[in-house]
Formats: structure tokens, sequence, C-alpha cells
């Protein structure tokens, strides 16, 4: 099998909580989305603080998150805060490449701020859970295609889908 997620690093990286992340990285994370959007001519406005905030707390927590929950949980800290200012900002988060927009299987999507190296996902069918993974396709498979094809690969992408360990045991819903 060329694709073999090591099953300890995926339960390891699934038992990373939001407690753990850590401060320093929540904060280099807030600070990257907001020199982003200096960058890009924005106003530090308040609802831009806290997607900033947001996005740093799952981002170094490892969590994914979908558009809409993050707007519902930025609502209750501020009730004016525009749904379209949220689904902008993540757009253009995932545009500079500090998000990734990884599909979740049902024609929906999740984000989630992943290291800058070269990875894929798999994600849980049941609970919609997105792990990262740094297995790829192998050499040999891409030259196969490549002779077969007769195509100069330039690049791909891939998406594993699944359930986890917690769904397979019938745990959480
Ligand atoms: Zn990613
Ligand atoms: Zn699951
Ligand atoms: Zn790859």
């Amino acid at each position: 099998m060329i694709l073999c997620i090591n099953e300890t690093a995926y339960q390891s990286s699934w038992a990373v909580s939001e407690a753990a992340a850590t401060e320093s990285q929540t904060e280099s994370l807030e600070a990257s989305v907001l020199e982003l959007f200096d960058r890009l001519g924005l106003r530090t406005t308040r609802p831009r603080r806290l997607i900033a905030a947001r996005v740093a707390r799952a981002g170094a927590s490892g969590r994914e998150f979908a558009v809409e929950d993050l707007w519902k949980e930025l609502l209750d800290l501020d009730p004016g805060i525009g749904r379209a200012t949220v689904f902008r900002s993540v757009d253009l988060l995932v545009r500079e490449g500090l998000l990734d927009r990884v599909p979740t299987g049902n024609g929906r999507h999740r984000y989630r701020a992943c290291g800058p190296h070269h990875h894929h996902h798999v994600t849980c069918t049941t609970c919609r859970r997105v792990v990262e993974i740094d297995q790829c396709l192998s050499p040999a498979l891409l030259e196969r295609v490549a002779s077969a094809t007769d195509f100069a690969i330039e690049g791909h992408s891939l998406e594993l889908f699944g359930r986890c360990p917690v769904c397979r045991k019938g745990g959480r819903a």
C-alpha cells in the first residue's frame, strides 16, 4: 500500500486538545493573521481582531473548523459581526496560504491552519475531523502515471477519507 497512515502519529495528533495549544503558538499565528490583514491594506477592526484570535486558537490546537461555526462563535462575542466579513476573511486566509480548505466529502469544506510543509489530510466521514498527514504518493507511482500518460507531472492533490478511532468505537456521535 502506497499510503499508509502511521497509527501512532494519527492517534497523537487526534489527541491534541485546545488546552494543549501553547500560548506562543496562538500568539504567533494571531500576529501572522493580523500582519496579513495589514499587508492587504485592511483596517484592524474589532471583527478582524476577533477573527484573527479565533482562527489562531483553532490553528494552534490543530482543530479544524467550519466557517459557519466560526461565524456563530464570533456572534457570541460581537453580535454585529457580519457573515460576509467572516467568510471573506477566511477566503483571504486560504488564498494567502494561512489556512487550508479541506473538502469533507459531503460537498462542504472545513478549514485548518496546517504546517507550511507539503502534506495531505485525512477526514473522518462521521465527525468531519481533519488530521494532517505527511505521507505522500510514492515517486514510483508518480513515475508510473507519467509514463502511462506521457505527462510531465507537476503537482498533485490528495484527500483521504475514513472513520476516526473515536467514531469507529461508536463514541462521540
Ligand atoms: Zn493542511
Ligand atoms: Zn470521527
Ligand atoms: Zn503529496
